[in-house]
């Protein structure tokens, strides 16, 4: 399989080399050239399948050149150290309305899945050529401790992660900031996820800074993240009747990236009915699919700090596809977001996303209230990312009753006690095995929202520069 830019001007690539690449070099994201088919047998033949043996057998059409020993082991691997057998179980919590717990990773949210997988395949490329690589992430709370989580310890990588100071929650932040070892570096920038996410991008177009120090991505935008995710999408479907019924998924939003790997999923051939978009305050998705105008606005903290995002990094990927593979259409738009802050998706390019996604809004008043609501019909604890994916699940059921709707559980509420505590009245306690880190030293470095800055940061700390070869 290989892979090609959004921009239309990097080269092509095949999967180890996106694995480490993240960000393409002109700028776009990488994206395979087809989408590999999977054929209703081979839907139906999931059924009953242990999670990683499923997710081996989904991603290989799109990781061809890592082989399938390599993958089934590091499958087998990722997802051994998660709290529940099932890895992704489904539980249902209404008439038609099941959350899919993705929360039983290491760091309590979705983002372990991919992370986990991530983190061994790029092992398994750097032992292979003999490498050293510099990760640089920016967070908006949960990416970074995924990352910190799945490279801590490893002698090839230094991880570098920018996390928005003052906009995370506790937990997520001494996730992050409560590691000791000596690759880790949490760096609590003075600005917004917006900020950090914009000084990355600016890194990894530096192409002679990028050499020097062998960066690799980990954020969203490494495509290897997303065939991750896709499988929880076909396993819950599976588990609901698929491939032989539809099934609809509401997905707490933020950089785009959980609910790209649904439409991913679709392009495989998996039947899904609706794929619903839940944002909080920070609504571009929601404005973008009602108006046709994707234009950001200043951030908004909400209590589900994980989506408190306007730029949707992976929006680019679905845009695209819309746009019928058109670079030059792509290239344009976004130039006219850095020249004059937004622009019109074109119509057919618009209908096209409406035929698979719905997009919906959830106030801080709703997701507290879902919250609330969810605790006392079922007594079940959402947190309130998922909250707002439950909110618009519900809404959707109320046009469609009788499609199942899934909605994404992307974190575990004991991440976010003071948003349970406000909406049902009640203290919810940390697992034990992460109770370690509420009393551990932090370790951070504080920097201004400066580009030079963190730079000059990066260098003078980055092991890499100092080995003889690097990525
Ligand atoms: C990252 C995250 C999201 C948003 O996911 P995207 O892939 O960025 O859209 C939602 N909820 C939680 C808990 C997260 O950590």
């Amino acid at each position: 399989m290989h892979y090609i830019s959004t921009r239309g001007e990097a080269p092509e690539l095949a999967f180890d080399d996106v694995l480490l690449a993240g960000l393409a070099a002109d700028g776009g994201l990488y994206v395979p050239k087809t989408y590999p088919a999977v054929a209703r047998g081979d839907i139906a033949a999931l059924a009953g399948l242990p999670y990683d043996a499923a997710a081996a057998r989904l991603i290989e059409p799109f990781a061809g050149e890592i082989g399938a020993g390599v993958l089934r082991d590091a499958t087998r691997a990722a997802y051994a150290g998660f709290s529940h057998r099932a890895v992704a179980p489904l539980t249902q919590i209404d008439d038609n309305l099941f959350v899919l717990e993705l929360f039983h990773g290491p760091t309590l949210a979705f983002k372990d899945l991919a992370m986990q997988l991530l983190g061994r395949l790029m092992n398994h490329v750097l032992e292979q050529r003999g490498l050293g690589a510099t990760i640089v992430g920016a967070t908006s709370g949960d990416t970074g401790a995924a990352a910190i989580e799945a490279f801590a310890g490893q002698n090839r990588v230094d991880v570098f992660i920018l996390y928005p100071d003052g906009r995370v929650s506790d937990v997520q932040r001494r996730q992050m900031t409560t590691v000791a070892d000596d690759n880790i570096h949490a760096i609590a920038l003075r600005g917004t996820f917006d900020d950090a996410q914009s000084i990355l991008k600016s890194l990894f177009r530096d192409s002679a800074y990028r050499k020097r120090l062998g960066l690799a991505g980990v954020n969203s935008i490494n495509w290897a993240r997303v065939v991750a995710q896709m499988v929880y999408y076909f396993t819950s479907a599976v588990a609901l009747g698929a491939p032989f019924r539809e099934v609809s998924f509401a997905v707490p939003t933020g950089n785009f990236g959980d609910v790209l790997a649904g439409y991913v999923a679709k392009r495989m051939g998996l039947p899904l009915s609706r794929l619903i978009v839940a944002t909080n305050a920070n609504d571009i998705l929601a404005r973008a699919l009602a108006s046709g105008r994707y234009e950001p606005r200043g951030v908004t903290p909400t209590q589900s700090p994980s989506m408190d995002i306007q730029l949707s990094s992976n929006f680019e990927r679905l845009l695209f596809d819309a746009l019928g593979r058109d670079a030059g259409a792509l290239r344009a738009a976004f130039a006219s977001l850095d020249q004059s802050g937004g622009f019109d998706i074109p119509p057919e390019a618009l209908a096209a996303i409406r035929e698979d996604f719905d997009a919906r809004a959830v106030s801080e008043a709703e997701t507290s209230a879902e919250i609330a609501r969810t605790y006392r019909e079922s007594g079940y604890v959402l947190d309130p990312h998922t909250a707002t994916g439950v909110h618009a699940a519900r809404a959707r059921l109320a046009v469609d009753p009788s499609t199942p709707v899934v909605a994404l559980a992307t974190a575990h509420p004991a991440k976010f006690p003071a948003a349970i505590e406000r909406a049902i009245g009640e203290r919810i306690e940390l697992p034990p095995r992460l109770a370690p880190i509420l009393t551990a030293e932090e370790r951070f470095s504080r920097l201004e929202n400066d580009e030079g800055r963190v730079r000059a940061f990066i260098e003078d700390h980055a092991r890499a520069t100092r080995l003889a070869t690097r990525v």
